[in-house]
This record gives C-alpha cells, structure tokens and sequence, in this order.
C-alpha cells in the first residue's frame, strides 16, 4: 500500500489527513465510530483476531486445508441460480478468478454477496483466507476472509503484499458499522501507521522495564497488526496499563489533595476503651480475619488522614462486630459514630443488632452508651430530641438511613462512619460527611470522619470501586466457625410435586423450632409483569397451606408499627413463617431461620438471591434454601444460568464472578459512566492483577510526590492530564 500522507503525522492531527478520507468518510467515522483524530484511529482497537492460515503459494496448497492466498483479482462471473428443490430462494453467485504473482490462477466463490464485485473490482490485490477446494480444475476457495490489500494500479505489487502478510500473521477484525467496513479501517489504519514517526514514550524507561512492558510505538503498531498471539497479548497489556495507570495516578492525586484540604481525627483505640471491652466481652472469639481487620482499621483509625476503607466479606462473615469495634472507637476519644444503612428494615435491625451486642457493657442506662435510631418513621417529637442529643454530644452512636444525611441533622464531634451495603449510597456523600462533621466546629479547618465501607458483594461493585472510588481494602476470608454450607435446590414446575413436600418440610421445622421466609417479587399483583406477589401468598399459605402455624407479614408499604410488629414476631418464634419481599434482602438476622424460600427466583439477580440466601444458616443450624423458577413463565437461558450458579455455589466471590460475565461491563458501569474516563481495553474483570499493580505503583509514586512535580515526571504529568483534563475531572470523578 501507499503511504498516504506527507507530511509528519501526528496523533492529535484530524483523521482527514489520512489520504481517501473526504468529507463523506470523515462524516462518518466521526458520528458512527467516535473517531475523529489519528489518535482515535488508533485506539479503535480490533474487536478479535483472525488466524488466516498460513500464506501460500498455490504450487504448495493441499486441498481440505486452510490457507491464504494472495493474489490480483482478473474478472468477474456473476449467475442468478433460480429456486430450485428444497431452496426456495433464488442464489445470487459471484465468483472472482485471481491470480498470483506466480502466474497461477485460483476463484473465489461468494454467494447472495454481490457487492463483492465492487468491493473486488479487477486489479485489486486481495489475500483469500478459508478451506481450499477443488472445483472441476480450478482451486477453489467458497466465501473466504478478505482482506483487501491495495490496487495494482495503485502500486501494490503481489509479491511485496504477500512478504508483508507472512509476518502479520494475525488479522485484525475491527467493529465496525454499514458505513464503514472492517477493511475500510485495516487501509486507515495501516497508511496511519506507515506515515506515523515513532510515537514518544511518557512511561519512565524505569518503571516500564520493572512492568516488564513494551515500548508504546511497539504496542501501538502490535495491537494493529501483531506478529502473533504472543505480541497480540503483550500489546494489549501495555495499552491497558496506560489505561489503568493513568486513571490511578489521578484518582490518588486527587484524593491526596482531598485529604491535604482537610483534616482527619485521631481515633485510635484506647486501651481499656469501650472497643476493647466490647471485644472482650463477645460471648465468642473474633476469627482470625476479623483480628488482621481490627488491625488494618486500627492504624487507619489512628492515622491523621481520613479513613475511607471498604471492608469486604460473605455474608455471615461478622462484619458487624468489626463495625460496631470502629464505632467504639470514635466513642472512647469523646466523638460520636454513625451507622448508615439503605432501608429502614435494616436500620431498625441493626439498632437492635448494636443494643443487644453492646447490653453487657450497658446501653442507654446512666454511665453506659447512648444508642439511637434515625429514619424517615422517627416520630416529629422523637426526632426533635435525637436531633438535639445529636448536637450537644449525648448520643454516642446512631443508626439510621439516608436521613442522617438531611439537613438539619448535626453532630457535635462526628469521628466515625460506617456504611452498610454501600452500592445503595453514592461517592457524593463522603463530601456531604465532609460537611456534617464540621458542622459543630465552625471556622475550624474542614474535618472528614473515618468511614468504612461494608459490602457482602466484592464483585463486580467494590471493584468498581477500587477502580473508581480508591478505598482501601480489608477483606473477611474467614467465616466464623461452624458454619455450614446451606443446601439449596431450584425447583421448576416440572417438578410440581416437591412444592408440597417442601411445605411439609417447612412444618417440621417449625415443629423443630425453626422459621422459615418466603420471599416474593412483588407487593401486590402487577399487570405487567407476572410473578407472585407478597400480599396474596401471605393469604394463601395463611389460609390454605399453614392454617395450623402463624404467617407473619412484611413489606415495604406497610406501615413501620405493623412491619415492626411482624418482623418481632418471626423473630420471637410466635410467626413460624415470614411471606417478605426483599426488604429482608440485606442484614436482617434472625439466627432460628433455617428455611428460605424464594418465588419466581428468576425475577432476581444474582447478588439479591446470595443476600436472600444468606438470611438462613446464620445460628449453626443445618439450613437449606429453595429457589421457585418458571412457574410465572418460560425461563431465559440466562436465568438459567444465573439459577444454577447460585443452586452450584454459596461461594459470594465465584457467584460475583459469573454475575460480572453474564451481565458484562456495559451495565456495570452503565450509570456511573458519565464523566468517568473510558477504558478502552481494560477490562474490571480480567484485568484484576493489572488494576493491583498500577494501583500499588500509583500509590509509591503519589506518596513520594503527591503533585507529580518531579521534573522526570513531565511526561507522566501531560499523560494524565490529557486522558482526564486535568484538576477539574478529576475533582468530578471523586464527587461522582
Ligand atoms: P455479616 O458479615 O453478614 O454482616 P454478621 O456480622 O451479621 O455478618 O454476623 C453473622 C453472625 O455471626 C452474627 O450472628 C454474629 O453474631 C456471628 N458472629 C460474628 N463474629 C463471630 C465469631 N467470630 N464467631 C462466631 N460467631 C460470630
Ligand atoms: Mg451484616
């Protein structure tokens, strides 16, 4: 092929400069395919490879196997087959004779694919990539790969094309659109490679030659056109560590600067504190995560920069205990603690949860902790109060939901946050926290509280986070002993019979003394969409199936007295059965529940099923969980598959796995994508090890030189100011 342009070409120069590209073209790389400079161009990388086989010569072809043949295409033989025996349809056949450079002649057979004639029109010099044939006494290839490679009238000789496709081994297919073809931006591609000069490196030789990566002017041109799949790898791992680096570069600047802005609050354990004595006052010992997670917090806690920690662990882990020590942390320094949770249901079960566990050290008695609860249902006088408690210090601890964030909720000395489940919470209200804690302290400097973050889904959302959201991590690997794997099974009507022997089963535990919960879609019947809802099942298993036991109630438009009122029974062992929609879903713990039910099982994700799971099994006892599927409905191949896994696994991270894999990135990102860089290669889910190492090197090279102002750095700074335009992305990155 030609080179196209003269002139230097440059990664910021308009594609327009490449030569064949007019307005037309341009029009549409720009609106169809987002390309609009060179460097667009480039970073339209190829959706897949294609091994063409190896590139022959036709002397040395063997039919039956694969090959490419190059060669210029000579003329053109187009038939209608009209329909004829089972074909219906009448055949459109076009086929192309195309010589080598030998002399040798081969055709090439393209059914209903007319086009091809224009798009081969004679003297075009072509590589053929499929099975060789024989026909009659022709050598054969039936609806080949084509590559165009240039015009004979153009300058592009047969043999020079052919050495050059014996070392690209490895064919790039781009995405590509009606307008625009995938060899359309093969030939752009490669007249922008030949007519671009060595493009500079702006990663540090030194850093690159501990990565172990390639140069950039070799990834650029070996993601394009790679030798082999050795290379293909290679590229795309430079490439998308650039991503990744770059992105954590800025995310720790960024939040280096935060926390330069404002100040952070010595809450570090004090010996003989509350922390302490709550540990030792568990009626069982902390597993060993917990331990390492109480030390990771501890020097966090203790350190003058604000804490923002994301404490991961399956459910049943103990994640509590480890908040509920943080909290008392706060305490024994003189502040307050928040415990922020996403639904009321919950934050009434954990003010419960935290009155219960702290009772041995005395809660709301003279000389003991000062615990609280805060929603939307808090009564006009109550709140008042709590308010007001709030402000001058008395309550040590509060629980609540998005209410302590409103206004008019003020602390007197906030030290600590934790948050519960925080995919339900945005990265904004680190910065409303930011606000609520200086509240109390005007003309102070700006104080953000430590916060920790708790999730029982590390996947795909916490590494969303790590990616987007720079929280330390802790994880709980350890689940306290004892426990044991809850049973579960999927149920589709097939099956029908074991609906019945299953209700017998739920007698017998109640019998046993254990609590059984069925969870249903929906509150009341939809018309849209078909599924059971919570209201009529709780009638019908009251009436019909249970008329000996009590089946309680709870969803989330009732009214807070009556979900209390429910809720208290199942958990006292009065109501043997609780009919709930998912406002169970996250943290309720009712330790005799060994049953859960959960109808048209499809109509949930994966992450919501492990959470419902995680309901039962949660006191030792042997539990079992039962997933209703297809009764409302055929069932996706997808939900299938989600079903399976969740019947296959108890295991949070290998179920976060296939979650991330059914439903890819796009939706994973699909809200906070807005304002966020893309990432063109990297990949959250394959690229975990990759995201690790840049995040550990950006996080050397911020701690030595928060600012990027070492004159070796130069090259690093321009990088991540242009992928993320410098202080004023960055800053809406962080606030989300
Ligand atoms: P999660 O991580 O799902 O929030 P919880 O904190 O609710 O888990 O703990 C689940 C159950 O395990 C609770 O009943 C809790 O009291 C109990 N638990 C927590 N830590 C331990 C431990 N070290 N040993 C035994 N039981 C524990
Ligand atoms: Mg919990």
């Amino acid at each position: 092929m030609t080179g196209g342009a003269s002139a230097r070409l440059h990664l910021d120069d308009p594609v327009s400069v490449l030569s064949g590209v007019g307005p037309k073209l341009r029009g549409h790389l720009r609106d169809k395919l987002g390309i609009a400079t060179v460097r667009d161009l480039l970073e339209h990388y190829p959706r897949r490879y294609q091994d063409p086989g190896e590139v022959l010569d036709l002397s040395e072809v063997r039919t039956g196997e694969r090959a490419t043949l190059i060669g210029e295409v000579v003329s053109w033989d187009l038939r209608r087959v009209p329909p004829k025996g089972r074909r219906r349809s009448r055949l459109d056949l076009a086929t192309a004779r195309v010589r080598q450079a030998s002399g040798a002649e081969f055709t090439v057979t393209f059914f209903n694919q007319i086009w091809r004639e224009k798009q081969l029109a004679p003297g075009t010099v072509a590589a053929f990539g499929g099975e060789v044939r024989r026909f009659r006494k022709d050598l054969q290839l039936t609806t080949p790969e084509v590559q165009v490679l240039g015009r004979v009238d153009a300058g592009t000789g047969l043999e020079q094309a052919a050495e050059r496709l014996r070392n690209q081994r490895l064919l790039a297919i781009y995405p590509a659109v009606k307008e625009v073809s995938t060899f359309k931006l093969t030939q752009l591609v490669e007249l922008a490679l030949e007519a671009l000069p060595p493009v500079d490196d702006w990663l540090p030789d030194a850093w690159r030659e501990r990565q172990r990566l390639l140069p950039l002017d070799t990834a650029i041109r070996a993601i394009h056109r790679p030798a082999d799949r050795a290379e293909q790898r290679a590229a795309r791992t430079r490439l998308a560590f650039d991503e990744l680096m770059t992105l954590q570069l800025g995310l720790q600047a960024r939040r280096r600067q935060l926390e330069a802005e404002v100040a952070g609050v010595d809450n570090a354990p004090v010996p003989g504190g509350w922390a302490e004595r709550f540990v030792a006052s568990l009626p069982f010992a902390p597993t060993g995560a917990q331990q390492r997670a109480f030390a990771a917090l501890g020097a966090d806690l203790a350190a003058p920069r604000p804490m923002h920690r994301l404490l991961q662990g399956d459910v049943g882990a103990g994640k509590t205990v480890v908040a509920v020590w943080a909290m008392l942390c706060a305490v024994d320094r003189g502040r307050q603690a928040a415990l922020m949770v996403p639904t009321e249901v919950l934050a009434e079960q954990h003010h419960r949860t935290l009155q219960a566990l702290l009772a041995p050290l005395g809660v709301n008695v003279l000389d003991g902790l000062r615990v609280e609860l805060l929603t939307s249902s808090t009564t006009t006088s109550a709140r008042r109060r709590i308010l007001g408690e709030l402000l001058s210090g008395t309550v040590d601890l509060v629980v609540g939901t998005h209410a302590l964030l409103e206004e008019g909720v003020r602390f007197a000395d906030l030290g600590v946050v934790v948050i519960d489940e925080q995919h339900r919470f945005g990265v904004s209200h680190r910065v409303r926290l930011k606000e609520k804690a200086s509240e109390g302290r005007p003309g102070e400097r700006e104080i953000l509280p430590d916060v920790l973050v708790m999730t029982a889904t590390p996947i795909p959302r916490s590494l969303a986070l790590t990616l987007y959201g720079d929280l330390d991590e802790t994880e709980l690997d350890e689940l306290p002993p004892g426990r044991r794997p809850i049973a579960t099974r999927l149920i589709t009507p097939a099956e029908a019979d074991r609906r019945e022997r299953l209700y017998g089963f739920v007698r017998e535990q109640a019998a046993a003394g254990f609590g059984t919960y069925v969870v249903c879609p929906f509150v009341e019947p939809s018309d849209t969409l078909p599924g059971t809802a919570a209201v009529a099942e709780h009638e019908r298993l009251a009436e019909v199936v249970f008329p000996d036991l009590e089946v309680a109630l709870v969803h989330g438009r009732q009214r807070t007295e009556d979900k209390e009122r429910a809720m208290a029974r199942f958990r006292g062992g009065e109501a043997q059965v609780l009919v709930a929609t998912t406002v169970i879903e996250v943290g309720v713990d009712v330790p005799h529940a060994t049953v859960m039910i959960i109808e048209d099982a499809e109509r949930f994700g994966i992450s919501q099923l492990h959470q419902l799971r995680g309901r039962v099994g949660r006191g030792g006892e042997r539990s079992y969980c039962v997933l209703f599927a297809g009764w409302n409905g055929e069932l996706s191949p997808e939900a299938s598959r989600r079903l399976e896994a969740v019947a296959g696994t108890t295991d949070g991270r290998k179920l976060a796995d296939v979650d991330l894999s059914i439903r890819g990135e796009g939706e994973l990102f699909g809200q906070a994508q807005s304002g966020t860089p893309d990432l063109k290669l990297a990949r959250v889910q394959d690229d975990r090890e990759l995201i690790q190492r840049t995040r550990d090197l950006a996080r050397e090279v911020v701690a030595r030189d928060p600012h990027l102002a070492d004159p070796g750095l130069v090259a690093v700074r321009a990088e991540v100011e242009r992928r993320y335009g410098g202080r004023e992305a960055m800053a809406a990155l962080e606030t989300g």
